[in-house]
């Protein structure tokens, strides 16, 4: 007879943790009890050897599928006489909570079964759930995870469902939001006016056969509103676009299941598992030609973001949708793009989504399950075998990043752009969801929301305060406007590196490569093509070298007008002569003096902009609809076959390093002028690119004795450089360090300042 004690830390609570716990016990003999406390579950229990060791085993690898452990401590303690049984034992309220409340995921299996079943008593009905599945973190307002302290609070539990609610050996055992059609939440259908039209299913089937006319459906679902039409069909698409005001910019799709996402796109096995994970992000895919979407949905590119349903009124919707277009060939597939109008946060109630979206709609259909948390649906990919992030939300958030160390509590307030904040907590950095552009006042309502949530349901305060070098950010103005607690500044590019250097838990000397669009750098010009020495542990850095700076006519006009850029890469490689090819007289002109007088023209070293230039070269677009829309329309022109590159030599000055950008520029102008291919020019570039990259950071190696090189910034989403450019490094015997958890656009910002933050106190420094 043995007695031990095991306590568990992580994503343990709400989760079917203890039921589990519970029933191996039983499965084993073994008696003792399990226990909720503040900082994990605690469990004793007693048996003999062997039973004990199958149980251990059990807790290690048949976890239910929510739980999450992070650390586990055993202990052996005398037996005691008389234990019978096993218990669940009430839960300890102690203070200081470190529980993790879990991610919100998509319906699980036993309850799609349930969902289906006409004989079953959630036959359809949308909000069904249990301890393995449905919302969490977008549902609950504060810490414990208890139903009392989630948007189901107004909902009493029937009979049948508290009976269910307190079985420790039922599915639904504290499944805080368990709910059936007696007792929980139900949906309705409105028009734009805000009309009551239909309840319950009635109300979806409303909704198909307004999807099904072409129009165009308010969907609230978990994380926020989603506008919904049908993707096969050009006009309705079109609407959307135009009443939404978002020209050009991809839209993501849904499809019934992997199945039906089969017939549109390319799937490889690595994209089937981050299609159907219980986070359901939208998978970017390599769509299939002619494949009945309307090519309005994806106009630049031919990828495509795939999602699969992921709450029971995603399903109960595609049910009803099949059902009532059977004859049809083509599956069902809906373009689901977040409700709100461009650069605006994600619409959450009732009321707001009819005021905000009514000019967009036709159709809104509601429900009476208050959202508590804005959540955008996550985007990711994976190719060659290595997956990454385009957005960070839904499904992952609040999962922390897990550091090399431990320290005090931080907060990264982000950048402007793709904003995340970031609280550290011990050796876990929580990133937020996607907040999105701090350009106006809804998204900075949305950032304080998260600021204020973030530390409310971690139960911490920061002890300092990490923001972006720019004082003008929103971002940066909220971090000084805080007295309690010193603030820091960190340079963006600097805070790319160390957040790639913290997903990888790396510690020491290395080099970053920061690929970025924009970024105010240490000496007012605008960085973002940056060769960067960073040591994690004595905070050393410097700057190495950089892309040649270039001006940008016009400031911000250059960065939404690629073809400015190039005409400042002409004007400086050839002077007056590099702009005689401009068609409009009077844009010469003005452009000429701008560039010669350098009214505006503040100088970058911006990677970024060096993409703009080239496709500004081209002429593939002339004025961007979308952040990097520029760089994408390059990259889907892109030869994919021919092995030429342009050749992007780097040359010291003194004891600075810079990148053949120039050189790369008048070879792909040559090559263009002389009658070159669009295509063989987008080559030529990219694959120059990366090369030259390449032998640039070999060169700081070789100098600075450093071999790891980690790779961040908005250029890295590029897949061309994310697949080739961490293999020519190796190729130059260097190891590259990637992001795999973040994107490594500036959503991945507020984790490195919030880390090197965290050292910075360590060291006691305090001004820096
Ligand atoms: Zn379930
Ligand atoms: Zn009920
Ligand atoms: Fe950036």
């Amino acid at each position: 007879m043995i007695r031990k004690r095991i306590f568990v830390h992580g994503q343990v609570q709400g989760v079917g943790f203890r039921p589990f716990v519970y029933r191996q016990a039983i499965f084993f003999s073994l008696t003792g009890f399990v226990l909720n406390t503040s900082q994990g579950v605690k469990i004793e229990i007693q048996g003999k050897e062997d039973n004990i060791g199958g149980f251990s085993r059990t807790l290690r690898d048949d976890l239910p599928p929510l739980a999450r452990i992070v650390r586990l401590e055993e202990e052996e303690l005398e037996p005691e006489t008389g234990e019978r049984e096993f218990i669940i034992s009430e839960s300890s309220s102690q203070k200081g909570h470190e529980v993790l409340i879990s991610p919100d995921v998509c319906t699980c299996g036993d309850c799609l079964r349930e969902l289906f079943d006409p004989r079953n008593r959630r036959y359809l009905y949308p909000f069904l759930n249990c301890t393995n599945c449905g919302p969490r973190y977008t549902i609950t307002r504060s810490v414990p995870y208890d139903r009392s302290r989630t948007s189901m609070t107004c909902f009493p539990l029937c009979t049948k469902c508290r009976a269910e609610y307190e079985n420790p050996l039922d599915r639904r055992f504290h499944a805080q939001p368990n709910a059936c059609p007696d007792c929980g939440p139900e949906v309705w259908l409105v028009d734009s006016e805000g009309r009551n039209l239909a309840r319950r299913t009635e109300a979806i089937l409303g909704a198909v056969g307004c999807l099904l006319q072409g129009g165009i459906v308010a969907l609230k679902g978990l994380g926020g509103f989603h506008l919904a039409c049908d993707a096969g069909n050009e006009k309705a698409v079109g609407n959307l676009r135009r009443r939404k005001n978002r020209p050009d910019k991809a839209l993501a799709v849904m499809v019934e299941n992997e199945e039906d996402a089969k017939y549109f796109a390319e799937i490889n096995e690595e994209e089937k598992n981050l299609l159907e994970g219980i986070q359901r992000p939208i998978v970017v895919l390599h769509s299939k030609e002619e494949n009945g979407i309307s090519p309005e949905v994806s106009p630049d590119t031919n990828r495509i973001g795939i999602m699969l349903p992921y709450t029971p009124l995603h399903f109960v919707l595609f049910h009803l949708l099949k059902r009532e277009k059977k004859e049809q060939k083509t599956p069902p597939v809906l373009v689901m793009t977040s409700g709100n109008s461009s650069s605006e946060p994600i619409s959450l109630g009732n009321r707001e989504a009819l005021s905000r979206l009514k000019a967009i709609a036709d159709r809104f259909l509601l429900h009476n399950r208050d959202i508590l948390v804005r959540c955008d649906d996550s985007v990711a990919f994976s190719v060659g075998g290595r997956g990454g992030f385009y957005r960070r939300a839904r499904g992952y958030t609040p999962s922390p990043i897990f550091l090399a160390r431990s320290g005090e509590t931080v907060l990264g307030t982000g950048p402007e752009l793709k904003n995340t904040l970031c609280l550290t907590k011990g050796d876990q950095a929580f990133v937020s969801q996607h907040v999105g552009d701090l350009k106006n006042l809804q998204s900075y309502d949305f950032f304080l929301e998260m600021c204020a949530h973030l530390q409310s349901v971690l139960q911490v305060q920061p002890k300092a305060i990490v923001r972006d070098l720019h004082p003008d950010y929103l971002s940066s103005r909220y971090a000084e406007e805080q007295d309690k607690y010193p603030v820091y500044t960190l340079q963006h590019h600097y805070a790319h590196i160390y957040s790639v250097l913290a997903e990888n838990r790396f510690q020491g000397a290395c080099l970053g490569l920061a690929l970025d669009g924009t970024g105010l750098g240490e000496d007012g010009t605008i960085w973002g093509g940056e060769l960067l020495y960073v040591n994690t542990k004595t905070l050393e850095q410097s700057r190495i070298g950089s892309f040649r700076p270039v001006p940008m006519p016009g400031g911000e006009m250059a960065v939404q007008e690629p073809w400015r850029m190039a005409r400042a890469y002409q004007y400086q490689i050839w002077g007056e002569r590099g702009l005689r090819d401009l068609q409009s007289k009077s844009e010469e002109e003005l452009l000429l003096q701008i560039l010669e007088k350098g009214i505006n023209c503040p100088l970058t070293s911006s990677c970024g902009r060096l993409f703009d230039a080239v496709s500004g070269l081209l002429g593939l677009v002339h004025c961007i609809a979308y952040e990097g829309q520029a760089a994408i329309c390059l990259e889907s022109v892109r030869d994919k076959t021919g092995k030429t590159a342009y050749s992007a030599p780097f040359k010291w000055e003194g004891d600075f390093l810079y990148f053949g950008n120039q050189e790369l520029f008048t070879a792909a102008a040559e090559d263009f002028c002389r009658g070159g291919r669009v295509q063989d020019v987008s080559r030529g570039f990219v694959l120059g690119l990366i090369e030259g990259l390449a032998d640039w950071a070999a060169e700081a190696s070789r100098v600075n004795g450093v071999e790891n090189v980690a790779l961040s910034g908005g250029v890295m989403q590029n897949l061309t450089l994310f697949q080739l450019l961490p293999k020519a490094l190796q190729k130059r015997g260097l190891s590259p360090l990637v992001h795999s958890l973040l994107p490594p656009n500036d959503g991945c910002i507020s984790l490195g300042q919030s880390v090197y933050g965290q050292r910075l106190l360590e060291m006691g420094k305090i001004n820096f």
